[in-house]
């Protein structure tokens, strides 16, 4: 992957060694619940979000303003491409897009759905329509899901844009209501599954618009094919308590994941990314 063929000029916040103003603020009050419940939401083990009240020590390696490395010049690129695609798609099917931040942080970081440690991995918080970022969550990834390489990140920050596209077409609205009425928490939990596929769906959506641009490569697509089976529920049960519970399922297995990102990614098309009727 080409990464550096992609055009910059995305909307970064970057707080990354800022910590956290006043040596931590208390994540107990309705704040805390309220990321917790996105957390839930998205997908994200919300005991990582309300993980306590102590800050942790800001990072001491803070670059310095204006200083862009590799790591910000990257999520740059893919966000900015990612604002590009979604814009002449929204454009098309006569909606304007409006273009998310994507905050770069360190350790700990507050945002509109509460305060989350880097544990909770990238979220989306749909309140002030930012997508958060630890960029060690890349090194994180290699180390521990077995993925990897620069087109595996990219739609791993897709997939939260992702997000903010299901926010801006008021699907994700949709979904919570219906959750609020669901019958039984595997109810509620199969809705998880579908926005969280359809998410993938959106990210492949992305990469096939970007992939002559950025030059992709099967070996490219087999990176994020290996990072979609990597973050599959049933993968990420199987590592943590050895075996799989279906109706705990908020991601998707597996295969549904890479199927879901693949159908995203051969057509281009994000009208055929409705995980929401039929079958999955
Ligand atoms: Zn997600």
């Amino acid at each position: 992957m080409d990464w550096q063929n992609l055009p910059g000029g995305g909307n970064i916040e970057d707080r990354r060694g800022g910590g956290l103003p006043g040596g931590g603020i208390a994540v107990g009050g309705i704040g805390g619940l309220i990321l917790a419940l996105i957390a839930m939401f998205f997908g994200v083990d919300p005991s990582a979000v309300l993980g306590g009240n102590q800050a942790p020590t800001p990072a001491q390696t803070r670059t310095a303003p204006g200083e862009q490395d590799i790591a910000y010049q990257f999520v740059d690129r893919i966000l900015a491409s990612t604002d590009r695609v979604w814009s002449d798609i929204f454009a098309r099917a006569g909606r304007t897009y409006t273009e998310p931040t994507l905050v770069l942080f360190s350790q700990a970081v507050n945002s509109a759905c509460g305060q989350a440690s880097s544990a909770v991995g990238p979220f989306y918080c749909p309140l002030d329509q930012k997508v958060y970022l630890d960029t060690s969550f890349f090194s994180q990834m290699d180390r521990q899901l077995g993925g990897g390489g620069d087109f595996a990140y990219s739609y791993v920050i897709a997939h939260e844009v992702g997000h903010h596209v299901q926010n801006e077409l008021g699907i994700a609205d949709q979904v919570t209501r219906a959750q609020q009425q669901a019958r039984s928490e595997a109810q509620a939990n199969a809705l998880s599954v579908r926005l969280e596929l359809q998410a993938d769906c959106f990210a492949g959506v992305w990469g096939n618009h970007v992939a002559d641009l950025a030059n992709l490569t099967q070996e490219d697509v087999r990176e994020a094919i290996n990072t979609a089976a990597a973050i599959g529920d049933d993968a990420l049960q199987r590592r943590g308590q050895g075996y799989v519970v279906p109706d705990s399922f908020t991601h998707g297995t597996s295969e549904q994941r890479v199927q879901w990102f693949m159908t995203g990614f051969q057509s281009g098309d994000p009208n055929r990314c409705d995980t929401f009727s039929g079958q999955l």
